[in-house]
C-alpha cells in the first residue's frame, strides 16, 4: 500500500527505519528486535541503501521479507550513487515486481573522503531528477529528504528550502527529516516551508541518544546539533551507562510527546536495528 493511502486514515504515521544486517549473527539478532517492533502496530518500515550502493542486494532482500513474509508496509531507500539511468530504470522495475509501492528517493553521499557528490555520468545529480525520473517509470509513493538545520552542502537554510521546493514539485509525496534534537528548529523549518509552498507532510526523524559516545557520532553523521545541557548531563555521567541511558531516555520521550502535542504528523525512528529504546518510547507515550 502507497503511504499516501496510509494518510488518508492515519492523522500520524508511526514508522520504523531499518538497516540492512550485515553478517548472520547479526541478521538473528535484527530478527529479536523487528519482531518487539511488530507490536506497536508501525504505519510503514523503511530499509536504508548503503553508500555507493554497498548494500543493495541486502537492502532488496530486507525490503522483500518485510513486506512480502512479514507484511509490513515497507518503503525501500534508494540513491543515485553509481547509478545510470538504465540501472535505476531496472532497479525500480524489479521493486515494483517485489511489490514495493514506496521508495525513499535519495542522492547519497560522495564516497567516503571525497568532499563533493559525483554523478554517475549518465545518472543523476540531485535527488529531485531521480525522483522524477522515477515517478516517470512507476506508479509509486515517494519519499524526500529534508533537513531542519539545512544539508550540509547547502550555503543556506533558504538555498536548501528552494531546492527542497523543486523535490516536490518533482513528485516527493512526503518528506521525512534528518534527525534532529530541537523542536523549535523541526516546527520552525516546517512553517518556512510552508511559506516556500510546500505542503506534504513533514514528519519528524527521531534518534534517542542511548550511549555517550554516540554524541559524536551522531553529531557527525547529521550535522545536527545536541542541545547543551544534554551533553552536559551526559558527560557528568559518562562513566555510568545506566544514567545516561536514562538522560537519552527522558529527553527522547519528551521530544516525541512535545512533537505530537504541537502537531507533528508522527515520528519516524531511525532505530539502528534495536528496539529497546523505541519501545520504551511508546509504551511511556502510550500511558
Ligand atoms: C530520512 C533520510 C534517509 C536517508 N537514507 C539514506 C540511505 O538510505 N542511503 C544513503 O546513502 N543516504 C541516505 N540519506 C542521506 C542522504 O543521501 C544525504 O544526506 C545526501 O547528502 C543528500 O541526499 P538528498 O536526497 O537530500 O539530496 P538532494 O536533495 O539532491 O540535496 C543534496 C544537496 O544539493 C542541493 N540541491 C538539491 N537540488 C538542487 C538543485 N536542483 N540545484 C542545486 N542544488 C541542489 C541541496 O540543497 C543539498 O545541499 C538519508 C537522509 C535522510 C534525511
Amino acid at each position: 500500500m502507497k503511504i499516501t493511502d496510509i494518510f488518508k486514515t492515519q492523522a500520524r504515521t508511526y514508522s520504523f527505519e531499518f538497516f540492512p544486517p550485515k553478517d548472520e549473527i547479526s541478521a538473528v539478532d535484527f530478527g529479536i528486535n523487528v519482531g518487539q517492533l511488530l507490536k506497536l502496530n508501525p504505519s510503514f518500515v523503511s530499509v536504508t541503501y548503503g553508500a555507493g550502493g554497498s548494500t543493495q542486494e541486502r537492502t532488496f532482500a530486507l525490503v522483500d521479507l518485510l513486506q512480502n513474509k512479514i507484511g509490513l508496509n515497507t518503503m525501500a531507500h534508494y540513491t543515485c550513487v553509481n547509478a545510470s539511468r538504465s540501472k535505476v530504470e531496472a532497479d525500480l522495475a524489479y521493486l515494483k515486481g517485489l511489490g514495493i509501492d514506496n521508495l525513499m528517493l535519495l542522492r547519497g553521499d560522495p564516497p567516503k573522503g571525497e568532499g563533493t557528490f559525483t554523478p554517475h555520468p549518465e545518472g543523476f545529480s540531485y535527488a529531485s531528477d531521480l525522483i522524477a525520473f522515477g515517478k516517470s517509470k512507476q506508479d509509486i509513493c515517494v519519499g524526500g529528504a529534508a533537513y531542519v538545520e539545512k544539508h550540509p552542502e547547502a550555503n543556506t537554510l533558504v538555498q536548501d528550502l528552494d531546492n527542497l521546493k523543486k523535490k516536490v514539485d518533482a513528485g516527493a509525496d512526503f518528506l521525512l527529516t534528518q534527525l534532529f534534537f530541537s523542536n523549535d528548529l523541526y516546527f520552525d523549518f516546517v512553517e518556512k516551508a510552508r511559506q516556500k509552498g510546500i505542503n506534504s507532510r513533514i514528519i519528524p526523524g527521531i534518534i534517542p541518544i542511548t550511549a555517550f559516545n554516540q554524541i559524536k557520532r551522531f553529531v557527525q553523521m547529521s550535522g545536527a546539533s545536541i542541545p547543551a545541557e544534554i551533553i552536559e548531563q551526559m558527560t557528568a555521567y559518562q562513566s555510568n551507562p545506566d544514567k545516561v541511558y536514562q538522560i537519552g531516555m527522558d529527553f527522547a520521550i519528551q521530544q516525541c510527546r512535545d512533537l505530537l502535542i504541537m502537531g507533528a504528523p508522527g515520528l519516524h525512528f531511525y532505530t539502528l536495528n534495536k528496539s529497546r529504546a523505541t519501545i520504551e518510547i511508546f509504551e511511556t507515550l502510550l500511558h
